[in-house]
């Protein structure tokens, strides 16, 4: 049975808990292991058995000993492709820490070299299948663990100063989880766009759960759109990633008519940054009107065998990248930005941590660096797990209050199109102001179902991006507005957003109430 968590309505079912983690990809697994080997009872949710873990392609950036690289160098490289935004401390922390992976697991590792790194530094698994295997030894480790899927998380509840539980929607209806600890690991927000290369779960819920717990969010208007993602006409939702370590293997960017499409634009050609690349083959498609470009990869040599997923994901959709060109397209693929914590997960609310994707710790700045996302997952992750772990016990067991959960919501179909349309790859003020404008139409919806969650979540996502992009009247790292192309020194801030009382959204500074 299904009922509404709106007003004081009562919940279907009760429990308790030490900590609570939201999400089974690479972040909320390793809390929920961190926080279980502190001896906390810990429930994991998850809306779905989907992750974006599982689709990772090119690995793990890792520093290993016995190399040419170094902390400093990883750290360097990060920081350059961040344009400015990085907190250099944190790259710092984060990194060092994932140096030490190799200590309870040495051997030689296959390394491989991915877009701004100036080491061989990637860890592999599979080819092109890293993510899988980083899941599949996840789970395989938290196979004993309390995981529930098809639970979906409502709403953060808290008494005005700490974290009290957590409203959750499942098979039984709505029920609370009473605990002083919750760990959002909810992934990112790739569904705010027609097509992406996230998984369906990826609709911006932990950063609406976040703002309406009155958390921060910060950078969120850097979403990194990866240049390959494959085309299909008729295609949306989740669409298949082409790695860019197929340029890295000689695959070439062409037009229609076989001209390249990153010549003249950037010295590194189709290996420039994936924002540079991305923006080419935008501009490219808006002078021919065509509807994609071309990657030909015909040169590289036993495709098949380095590049299995990549072949799998071309034969599905009928094309034979041994002998054809693959079709290609930008697509929505990473939130460098997310809920405002520290490099131990925590944020501004005692008892709400974050980590993964959902986070902004201040490790990618303007523009994430190619496979730095797994390494924070798995770093951040593990010390959140244990920094939730110590508060549970600290805290006591609180005694949760529901609180109403009704919320603004468009249908998805139209907050994608709007998304898609005016704040991809590059957006001008003009498009932003009619993106805030349709995301003005959003109707009440109570909520109850995944659907309805998720509605919600990216019509709030939607609303902060519009915010800080419109926000920043500059080019820096991912975030191209075609009315201002250059970068500007004095905006080398971060832009934050919070969600105001009644259910808006205002930029923290200057605190200007942006969405009506
Ligand atoms: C195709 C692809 C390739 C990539 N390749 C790489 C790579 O090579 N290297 C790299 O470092 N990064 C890569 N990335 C990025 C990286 O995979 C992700 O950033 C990372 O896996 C995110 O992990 P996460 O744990 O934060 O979230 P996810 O793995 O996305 O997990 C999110 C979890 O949260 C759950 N959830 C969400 N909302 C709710 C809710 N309301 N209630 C309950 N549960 C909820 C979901 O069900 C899911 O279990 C890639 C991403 C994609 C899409």
């Amino acid at each position: 049975m299904t009922r509404a968590c709106g007003g004081s309505a009562g919940v279907d079912w009760q429990q308790r808990a030490d900590v609570v983690v939201i999400g089974t990809g690479v972040a909320g697994l390793a809390a929920a292991l961190a926080a279980h080997r502190r001896g906390s009872r810990t429930v994991v949710l998850s809306k779905a058995t989907e992750t974006a873990t599982f689709y990772a392609q090119g690995g793990i950036a890792v520093v290993l000993p016995f190399t040419d690289d170094t902390v400093e160098a990883h750290v360097h490289d990060t920081v350059i492709a961040g344009a400015g935004l990085c907190d250099e401390d944190a790259v710092c922390s984060i990194v060092a820490d994932g140096a030490r992976f190799d200590e309870s697991a040495p051997g030689q590792w296959a390394l491989t070299r991915e877009g701004g790194h100036s080491r061989r530094r990637i860890m592999h698994a599979g080819g092109d299948a890293t993510g899988a295997e980083v899941q599949r030894a996840l789970d395989h480790a938290a196979a004993t663990l309390d995981i529930r899927h098809n639970h979906v998380a409502l709403e953060i509840l808290h008494d005005g100063s700490a974290v009290t539980g957590v409203l959750v929607g499942n098979a039984d209806g709505i029920g609370v989880l009473h605990t002083s600890s919750v760990i959002l690991a909810t992934g990112g927000l790739g569904h705010l766009y027609s097509a992406t290369t996230n998984p369906a779960g990826s609709t911006g819920d932990g950063i609406a759960l976040a703002l309406r717990a009155g958390v921060d969010v910060t950078d969120i208007e850097f979403i990194q759109f990866h240049p390959t993602m494959l085309f299909d006409r008729n295609g949306s939702g989740r669409r298949p990633l082409i790695t860019e370590a197929l340029r890295g293997e000689g695959a070439v960017l062409r037009d229609a008519r076989g001209e390249s499409v990153t010549a003249g634009v950037h010295p590194m050609g189709d290996l420039a940054p994936r924002d540079v690349v991305a923006a080419a083959i935008e501009a490219r498609l808006r002078e021919t009107g065509d509807e994609c470009v071309f990657l030909d990869a015909r040169s590289i040599e036993r495709f098949g065998e380095r590049f299995p997923t990549v072949t799998a994901a071309c034969r599905d959709a009928g094309i034979d990248p041994m002998s054809q060109p693959i079709p290609v397209v930008p697509g929505a693929h990473y939130s460098c930005g997310g809920v405002g914590t520290d490099v131990y997960g925590r944020t501004a609310l005692p008892g709400l941590f974050a980590a993964g994707e959902v986070a902004r710790t201040g490790m990618h700045g303007a523009n994430r660096l190619a496979s730095n996302s797994l390494l924070e997952g798995l770093v951040v992750g593990g010390r959140a797990g244990r920094e939730a772990a110590g508060h549970a016990y600290s805290a006591g067991a609180p005694m949760a209050k529901i609180q109403p959960a009704q919320r603004v919501a468009l249908d998805r179909g139209r907050v994608q199109q709007a998304m898609t349309r005016w704040a991809s790859v590059v957006r001008d003020a003009d498009g932003l102001n009619l993106l805030i404008d349709t995301l003005d139409d959003a109707a009440p919806r109570t909520m109850v179902t995944r659907a309805d969650m998720e509605d919600v979540a990216l019509t709030l996502s939607a609303r902060i991006v519009a915010a800080a992009a419109l926000a920043r009247t500059e080019t820096r790292g991912c975030h191209h507005r075609g009315d201002f192309p250059d970068t500007d020194p004095a905006q080398a801030v971060p832009v934050s957003v919070h969600g105001t009382v009644d259910g808006g959204v205002a930029l923290v500074e200057p605190a200007v109430p942006v969405a009506r």
